[in-house]
């Protein structure tokens, strides 16, 4: 979340008296580096990858796993640790190097949930193929700082979620009772945030602006023996603390749903970030458009989110109760209530998918926008007027239809031009699934376009695997020029497609059939410039996209056809993790149609229809292998999301009633799997000798199902 200023937060009335200097500030510091910035070329192409990390207390012989709330124990520690490369936390480099020269120590940073971490690489990756073998030693490496800088019963976890956030008695470590009165919540405790008067104040005053408590509602999954209707047995409807206590009595708990009511339940979530500074202001833009339509699809692949408060959830990913969980919609922007107050009725939270495009590429016909777009017409006017193009300005118009949630009364004495502060308060509280960033304000650095949606994966080989895939595919869709323009419409509802239980196997998303600018590229790799694009085709633009698998998408028509008769078989005799059956209930689930027969090259053979045109070596190439091998599998159903492979570790666990209920003891072996996967990986003895199920060689259980999650790689 970088840098975070001291001073005073303004509770929410007087914060909400204040949103309009800040936008308008806002406005004018956007102008300014605008002005800056919009004619910089020549920008590096760097990027770096951000990962979130769960810290858990775990022992052998403890039958309890916690969140540890040490945070801001461990982050200083690590801040005053000038010997980060400890002994034994630096593995070697896949070609048996040992040096991470090129990398400064990595740079810890905090996050929403006090028992949560960030690492991110010492400085950005370069323009090198060289250096994407060495992320995944890099990731290593943090963890393993982060680790050497925690007590012996401490760990960082690469789980999405915990299990039990929330649940009745003891998660955390030390304990705090619950019904704090920032949160209000009914579940966890005030102190389950950070500390820090930004994180507090940001939960209090969405409470407040909302006028109650925010509902993240997810579907349980019904099992067996899940009594059905079912109702949240963990909700209390007799609490009478805060007024916020009527939510529940009021409705926000239906049947059939888990029932969460705070920010943590989002925002202690971890993911899997990308950042790409892109050549100059033309290609930013071009690769926000670009890689938005690949959203969904990431986070279907990436799936990782199956539990919540200690029940099994009908979904697979964290996405839509992060957005509910900072929902700060009134009911009246709700269309809850006529439009009395508020200016406009607004569609999505602040934490959504992104809603428009905004490049200037002719390719993007006007008919993929949204029509219906909310903007703030007069911050769209002064965008103009100071010189910024219509398609921008509507993007950032956008953006500031949202009140600033958390001001500082300090910053509120003279409008400093040499910041971005109010520019940043309002950009970075729109949590959309691309984030386009401007220069700050020193203009130091390049035109930034930042891809949000996947998961935290389980492995650090399977977070580089998706980090450096993305990599790639952006390199692919500038060298090529490809064009994945859909409505962006398409696109929300694919988010949603992405939510289902192996969306990845079962759900089918719109997705562009024709990529290419004219005819495909040779296996040479020539790319189109720009300016030799042909005239666009304007035949109605739903000719234009299709229904796909994720298979098809990142295979491609051929192999998909080839691998989807043998969907995965469940070794699992429980129904929470059911035979992958071809049910029809909705026009996005995979069914037979006369498209099938349609071809689509698929994003990996792109991608390695482009590796063949540059120059790589035979061991970076191998490597690269086993990343899009990954990926590939994990698209065809051979290997299993990381939401699949829990489900089915809950289903096979003995405490496992069929009742959806993942108790203390299940949610304790998981975690103990999941630690004990982590130092298979870091001991590099291979997931499948010594993890996989039955005993390794170490005389140490191994981890049920291990082998369907990450494959024979190792
Ligand atoms: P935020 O939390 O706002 O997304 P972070 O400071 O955590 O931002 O960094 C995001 C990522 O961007 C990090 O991996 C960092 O290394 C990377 N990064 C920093 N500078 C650049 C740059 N000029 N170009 C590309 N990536 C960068
Ligand atoms: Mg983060
Ligand atoms: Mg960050
Ligand atoms: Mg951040
Ligand atoms: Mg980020
Ligand atoms: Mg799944």
């Amino acid at each position: 979340m970088g840098l975070l200023a001291l001073g005073t937060a303004l509770d929410w009335p007087e914060a909400k008296k204040q949103a309009h200097l800040v936008r308008s500030w806002g406005i004018k510091q956007l102008l300014e580096i605008w002005n800056k910035a919009k004619g910089k070329e020549r920008d590096a192409m760097l990027w770096g990858d951000e990962v979130e990390y769960l810290v858990v207390t775990y022992s052998k012989d403890d039958p309890k796993v916690l969140l540890s709330l040490r945070q801001a124990d461990i982050l200083k520690a690590l801040e005053n640790d000038t010997a980060l490369s400890k002994a034994g936390c630096a593995p070697p480099l896949p070609d048996g190097s040992n040096s991470h020269t090129s990398q400064p120590p990595p740079v810890f940073h905090p996050e929403f949930g006090r028992f949560m971490l960030e690492a991110t690489p010492g400085k950005p990756w370069g323009i090198e193929f060289k250096e994407l073998l060495e992320v995944e030693p890099n990731m290593r490496l943090r963890r393993c700082i982060a680790k050497a800088h925690m007590l012996s019963n401490e760990y960082p976890i690469t789980l999405t979620t915990f299990p039990r956030l929330g649940s009745p008695g003891v998660f955390t470590d030390p304990y705090y009772p619950v019904s704090g009165p920032k949160l209000r919540s009914q579940f966890v405790p005030d102190e389950i945030a950070n500390p820090h008067i930004r994180f507090p104040t940001l939960a209090a005053n969405i409470r407040s602006r909302r006028g109650r408590k925010v509902q993240v509602n997810v579907p349980v999954f019904k099992d067996e023996k899940t009594p059905w209707p079912w109702k949240d047995p963990t909700v209390n409807y007799d609490l009478h603390n805060w007024p916020e206590d009527d939510d529940v009595r009021n409705g926000a708990a239906p049947e059939n749903f888990i029932h969460m009511d705070a920010m943590a339940f989002g925002m202690g979530s971890c993911c899997l970030q990308i950042t790409f500074q892109a050549k100059n202001l033309t290609e930013g833009r071009q690769m926000y458009d670009q890689l938005s339509p690949l959203g969904p699809i990431l986070l279907a692949l990436t799936a990782a989110t199956p539990v919540y408060k200690g029940f099994l959830a009908d979904t697979d990913v964290r996405w839509n109760q992060i957005s509910k969980a900072v929902d700060d919609r009134t009911p009246e922007e709700l269309g809850e209530k006529p439009l009395v107050n508020d200016r406009w009725r607004i569609p999505k939270s602040r934490y959504a998918s992104n809603s428009t495009y905004i490049s200037e590429d002719p390719r993007l016909r006007p008919e993929y926008l949204d029509p219906d777009l909310v903007i703030d017409e007069s911050i769209k006017q002064q965008l103009l007027d100071g010189g910024m193009d219509d398609r921008l300005a509507t993007h950032f118009a956008h953006l500031f239809i949202r009140d600033p949630i958390v001001i500082f009364s300090e910053d509120l004495k003279e409008l400093d031009l040499s910041k971005t502060d109010h520019f940043e308060n309002i950009q970075s509280t729109n949590w959309q699934h691309m984030r386009f960033k401007p220069p700050p304000a020193d203009n130091s650095i390049g035109w930034r376009v930042e891809f949000r949606p996947m998961e935290i994966q389980i492995t650090d080989f399977e977070n580089a695997a998706f980090a450096v895939f993305i990599v790639l595919i952006t390199r692919v869709i500038l060298s090529f020029d490809l064009n994945f323009y859909i409505p962006i419409k398409k696109v929300d509802e694919n988010m949603e497609t992405a939510h289902a239980r192996d969306a990845v196997l079962t759900r089918k998303f719109y997705f562009r059939r024709n990529l290419f600018p004219t005819a495909r590229p040779s296996r040479s790799g020539s790319s189109t410039p720009v300016a030799s694009r042909p005239p666009t085709p304007t035949g109605p633009v739903e000719d234009e996209y299709r229904l796909m698998s994720v298979n098809e998408i990142i295979n491609g028509t051929a192999y998909a056809k080839a691998t989807s008769s043998s969907p995965p078989s469940s070794s699992s005799s429980s129904s929470s993790s059911p035979p992958l059956k071809r049910r029809k209930t909705s026009s996005s689930e995979v069914e037979d149609n006369e498209e099938e027969d349609e071809e689509f090259p698929g994003l990996i053979p792109l991608v390695e229809s482009y590796l063949d045109s540059v120059n790589v070596d035979v061991a970076t190439r191998c490597q690269l292998a086993t990343y899009l091998d990954l990926i590939r599998k994990r698209a065809s159903g051979e290997l299993w999301t990381a939401a699949r492979w829990i489900r089915h570790f809950v289903a096979r666990h003995p405490e496992y009633k069929r009742d959806s209920v993942v108790g203390e003891g299940i949610t304790r072996d998981l975690v103990a799997a999941v630690v004990r996967i982590g130092e298979c990986e870091v001991n590099g003895r291979g997931f499948r000798g010594v993890c996989g199920a039955g005993e390794g060689e170490d005389g140490e259980e191994g981890v049920e199902g291990v082998e369907r999650l990450l494959g024979g790689f190792r």
